[in-house]
C-alpha cells in the first residue's frame, strides 16, 4: 500500500491509516470471535447451521426412543423365527419394523404407549419358543408343557418390558434435557441474531465511516501532494533567498568596509577642506584685491589704447591694392610702386606711387608719352600680395575700441572691381584664409568678450545688415516673403528724444557665435543674388552697411558701455564719362551714378565738416551719412580702406579714389570720447 511506503515520512497520516486498518481488523475479528456466554466457534451466519446437528441429534434420539419403546428388537426377531420359520422370519421384521416406524411419531407426541404387537392374532400363534434354551418340540398333546413355556415366555417379556420402560424413561429424560438445551440454544441464537444485527449495523456504519475516511484520505493525499509541491517550491525559494541573503550579506560587508574607508577618507578630507576653506578665504581676499587691481589696469589699458588710437588718428585711411587676376593684362613695371618707410623694408609700407602716361602730350610732340608719378601717403598701404589676416591685424585694435565703448566705422571705398567686397566679406568659397573683415572682426569680438567675462564684463551683440540703393534702404537679412524685395525700410529715431537710430522693417538679430554670423552673411548674399536678377549688378551700385550693436555691462561695479561697429562696403566710386552719349536704358544708370556720387561726396563733406568742426554737418544729405551719423565724428573712430585696381586701364579711377582718400586722410576729427555711462 502507498500509505505504508510513505508512513515514515508523514506520521500524522500514518496514524490515521493505522487506526483505520486496526478498526477494519477489529470489525472482522469481532465477527469471528464467539460472543461472551456462548461456545460457538462459527460466525453469526453459521449459527443456525451450528444448531442443526443438535436438532438432528434430538430428532435422532426421538426416533430411537420410538423404536425402543414400540418393540424390543431381539424379542421380536426371535418370536418371528420361531412361529413362522426362517422365511417368515426374514419378512417379518421388515413389516413390523416399518409398521413400527410409522406409528412411533404419534405415540411419542401423544405420550401414549402403543400395544407391543397389535397386528398379531393369538389364534395363529403357536407356543412360544424359548430362544435361549431351545427346548425340544412338545408334543401337541402336552398342553401343560406348552402353557408353561408360554408363561415362561411371558415372564421374560414382562421383565424385558420393564427393562425397556426404564430405558425409555432414561431416554425421555435425555430428550427433555435435549429439548431444554435446544430451547436454551434457540434463545441464545435469538440473542446472537440480535447481536449479529447490531454488529452488522455497526459494521455498516464503520464501513460508511471507512468510505468517508477513505475519500477524506484521498482528499488529504491530494492536498498533501499539493502542499508537498508547495513546500518543495517554498524550499527552493528559501534556498534561493538564502543564497541571495548570503550575497547581500557579502555585499553589505564590502559596503561597510568601503564606508569605513570612505568615512576615514571623509574625515581626513574634512580636515583638508577646512584647511582649504581657510586658504580659499585668503585667496578670495587676495583675488578681490587682484580683481580691483585688474579692473584698474583694464581701465588704464582702455585709456592708453584710446590714446594710442588718437595718436594714430581718429580718422585713418588704409590703401589696399588688389592683385592682378587671371586673364587680366599685366601692368607695365613701375606702374605701381610701394616705397619703403624710413626704417627700410621691415617698415610696413605707408606710401604708394602711381605713374600715369600723359597721352595728349605724346600726341602733340610725337615722342613717347611722358609719365607723371603720383605719390600718396596713408596710414598703411597694402600691396597686392597682402593677405586677409595681415589686413585684419591692423584693424583689430579698432575693433577692440568698439568693445571699450567707442563707435567705430570701417569703410571700403573704391571703383567697382577694386576688391571692396573681398576686403569686407571675403573671397569666394569656404577658404578660411580668404575670410574678410566682417567675420574676422566678429570672431575677435566674441573671443575678447569671453575673456572679459572673466573680469566681470558681460557682452551682447545684435547684428543688422542693410543696403542703400538709390537712396532707398533695404534689409539684407529679410526672410520669407520679404526676401529679395526692396521693402519699405526707413531710418528713424529709436524713440522721441533718442539719439539712437533704427531702420524700420529691418531685422536686428542677436548673435553670439561665428556660425550665426556666417548664416547672416550667407542670407545677405542670397538676398543680393535675388536682387541681381531684377537689376543688373546692383550690389556694386549700392552701399552695404553691416551694423553690430555692442553692449557691455559690469554688473558688480555697475558699469555699462555700448557702441556700434559699422562695416560699410561702399558702392563703386567710378564716374560716368561726361563725353559719353547715353541711350534710353542708360539714363537710369546715370541717375544711379549721380546718387552714388552724391552720397560719396556727402560722406566726404561730412568728414570735412567734422574735421573742420563746422557747426553744420550735412548728415541728412544722404541716407548713408544719416544712418551712420552716430558713428561719425565726436567720440567715433573711423577707418577708410581705399581699394585700388592694379590695372593701368583703371588708373584714372584709381587716381580719383586716391585723391578722395587723401583728403579724408588729412582730416582729423576731435578727440574721441568713449560712450560710458
Ligand atoms: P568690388 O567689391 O570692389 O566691386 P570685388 O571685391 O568684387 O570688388 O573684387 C573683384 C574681384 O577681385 C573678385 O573676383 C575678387 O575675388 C578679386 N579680388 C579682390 N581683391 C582681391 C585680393 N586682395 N586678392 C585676391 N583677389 C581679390
Ligand atoms: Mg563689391
Amino acid at each position: 500500500m502507498e500509505l505504508g511506503a510513505t508512513a515514515c515520512e508523514r506520521p500524522p497520516l500514518l496514524e490515521v491509516k493505522r487506526n483505520l486498518e486496526l478498526k477494519t481488523a477489529l470489525v472482522k475479528a469481532s465477527s469471528r470471535l464467539p460472543l461472551p456466554g456462548t461456545r460457538l466457534k462459527r460466525g453469526p451466519d453459521q449459527m443456525e447451521d451450528a444448531l442443526e446437528p443438535a436438532k438432528k441429534r434430538t430428532r435422532g434420539l426421538g426416533a430411537v426412543t420410538k423404536i425402543d419403546t414400540s418393540r424390543p428388537r431381539g424379542t421380536l426377531l426371535s418370536t418371528v423365527s420361531q412361529t413362522q420359520g426362517p422365511a417368515a422370519a426374514q419378512k417379518g421384521p421388515k413389516k413390523t419394523g416399518l409398521r413400527g416406524c410409522t406409528t412411533v411419531g404419534p405415540v411419542l407426541k401423544n405420550q401414549k404407549p402403543a400395544p407391543a404387537v397389535p397386528a398379531q392374532k393369538p389364534g395363529t400363534s403357536t407356543a412360544p419358543m424359548v430362544v435361549g434354551k431351545r427346548p425340544g418340540k412338545r408334543p401337541a398333546w402336552d398342553l401343560k408343557g406348552q402353557l408353561f413355556d408360554i408363561n415362561e415366555e411371558l415372564k421374560r417379556y414382562r421383565e424385558k418390558t420393564q427393562k425397556l420402560d426404564k430405558e425409555n424413561q432414561g431416554l425421555q429424560e435425555q430428550l427433555r434435557e435435549a429439548q431444554e438445551q435446544a430451547e436454551a440454544l434457540g434463545t441464545e441464537r435469538n440473542t446472537l441474531k440480535g447481536e449479529l444485527a447490531s454488529v452488522r449495523t455497526q459494521a455498516e456504519q464503520s464501513q460508511q465511516k471507512l468510505d468517508t475516511l477513505c475519500v477524506r484520505v484521498l482528499e488529504l493525499e491530494e492536498c498533501l501532494g499539493t502542499k508537498e509541491r508547495l513546500i518543495q517550491e517554498l524550499q527552493r525559494g528559501q534556498l534561493e533567498l538564502q543564497e541571495e541573503r548570503k550575497a547581500l550579506a557579502t555585499r553589505l560587508e564590502e559596503q561597510e568596509r568601503r564606508l569605513q574607508t570612505s568615512e576615514a577618507a571623509l574625515s581626513s578630507s574634512e580636515a583638508e577642506l577646512a584647511c582649504l576653506r581657510q586658504r580659499t578665504a585668503a585667496q578670495a581676499t587676495s583675488l578681490a584685491e587682484q580683481g580691483d587691481r585688474l579692473h584698474g589696469l583694464e581701465m588704464e589699458r582702455r585709456r592708453l589704447h584710446n590714446q594710442l588710437q588718437e595718436l594714430k588718428g581718429n580718422i585713418r585711411v588704409f590703401c589696399r591694392v588688389r592683385p592682378v587676376l587671371a586673364g587680366e593684362p599685366t601692368p607695365s613695371p613701375g606702374f605701381l610702386l610701394f616705397p619703403h618707410g624710413p626704417a627700410g623694408p621691415a617698415d610696413p609700407p605707408t606710401r604708394l606711387s602711381l605713374s600715369r602716361s600723359d597721352d595728349r602730350r605724346s600726341t602733340l610732340t610725337g615722342a613717347p608719352a611722358p609719365t607723371t608719378r603720383h605719390d600718396f601717403s596713408f596710414d598703411r598701404v597694402f600691396p597686392p600680395g597682402s593677405k586677409q589676416d595681415e589686413v585684419f591685424e591692423e584693424i583689430s585694435m579698432l575693433v577692440q575700441s568698439a568693445l571699450d565703448g567707442y563707435p567705430v566705422c570701417i569703410f571700403a571705398y573704391g571703383q567697382t572691381g577694386s576688391g571692396k567686397t573681398f576686403t569686407m566679406e571675403g573671397g569666394p568659397g569656404e577658404d578660411p584664409q580668404l575670410e574678410g573683415l566682417i567675420p574676422r572682426a566678429l570672431r575677435h569680438l566674441f573671443s575678447v568678450a569671453q575673456e572679459m567675462n572673466g573680469q566681470g564684463w558681460t557682452y551682447s551683440f545684435v547684428a543688422s545688415y542693410v543696403e542703400i540703393y538709390n537712396e532707398t534702404v533695404r534689409d539684407l537679412l529679410a526672410t520669407g516673403t520679404r526676401k529679395g524685395q526692396g521693402g519699405e525700410c526707413e531710418i528713424r529715431r529709436a524713440g522721441p528724444g533718442s539719439e539712437e537710430l533704427t531702420v524700420t522693417n529691418a531685422r536686428y538679430v542677436p548673435v553670439s557665435c561665428e556660425k550665426e554670423v556666417e548664416a547672416l552673411l550667407q542670407l545677405a548674399r542670397q538676398n543680393r543674388a535675388v536682387a541681381r536678377t531684377a537689376q543688373n549688378e546692383r550690389s556694386s551700385r549700392s552701399h552695404s552697411v553691416f551694423q553690430l550693436q555692442i553692449s557691455g555691462e559690469h554688473a558688480a561695479r555697475g558699469l555699462q558701455c555700448g557702441a556700434p561697429l559699422n562695416l560699410v562696403d561702399l558702392a563703386g566710386s567710378e564716374r560716368l564719362d561726361p563725353g559719353l552719349t547715353l541711350g534710353p536704358g542708360e539714363r537710369d544708370r546715370l541717375r544711379e551714378t549721380q546718387a552714388i556720387n552724391s552720397s560719396l561726396s556727402t560722406l566726404g563733406l561730412v568728414i570735412m565738416a567734422l574735421s573742420n568742426k563746422e557747426s553744420h554737418v550735412p548728415y541728412r544729405n544722404s541716407k548713408l551719412t544719416y544712418l551712420l551719423q552716430n558713428s561719425l565724428g565726436g567720440s567715433a573712430k573711423m577707418l577708410m580702406f581705399v581699394n585700388i585696381s592694379p590695372l593701368e586701364e583703371n588708373v584714372s579711377e584709381s587716381l580719383n579714389s586716391l585723391r578722395f582718400a587723401s583728403k579724408v586722410n588729412q582730416c582729423v576729427i576731435g578727440t574721441a570720447q568713449a560712450n560710458k555711462k
